[in-house]
């Protein structure tokens, strides 16, 4: 049955995949900057979507029918990976978005490779 096809294609775990790469492409910086801990807000389907790695759930229909990861959970897996918290305010971004402390900034406070958001690294003089 044609149902069943679509089911077992929407199952398919390269799928989940292909679309939590597509999420990240779409709203990385928002998922970072969602993040609370390990808790992560990810966009897609209809609405979005509470994950928490640390427990390694999502909130969605498909991760509460099949208990696997789902694309949100991935997407979130991802972003995690992609982003890291600043050394100030403690707060998630990506990656790209951060500030990298060297050796010729002669922080008292902040020690070479220590990163920072762009706001904070404005504030102590960081760039
Ligand atoms: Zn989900
Ligand atoms: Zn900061």
């Amino acid at each position: 049955m044609s149902t069943a096809r679509i089911a077992d294609h929407r199952h398919d775990p390269a799928t989940r995949e292909r679309r939590a790469r597509g999420i990240v492409a779409d709203h990385a910086r928002e998922i970072a900057e969602s993040a609370q801990g390990a808790i992560y807000k990810v966009p897609g389907g209809v609405g979005v979507y509470v994950v928490s790695l640390s427990r390694q759930v999502c909130e969605c229909a498909d991760f509460s029918h099949r208990g696997a990861p789902c694309k949100h959970l991935l997407a979130a897996e991802i972003v995690s990976a992609k982003s890291a918290v600043c050394a100030d305010c403690a707060r998630r971004y990506l990656g790209r978005d951060l500030y990298e402390v060297t050796e010729d900034h002669e922080s008292l406070t902040w020690f070479p490779g220590d990163r920072l958001c762009g706001p904070c690294a404005m504030a102590h003089g960081i760039v």
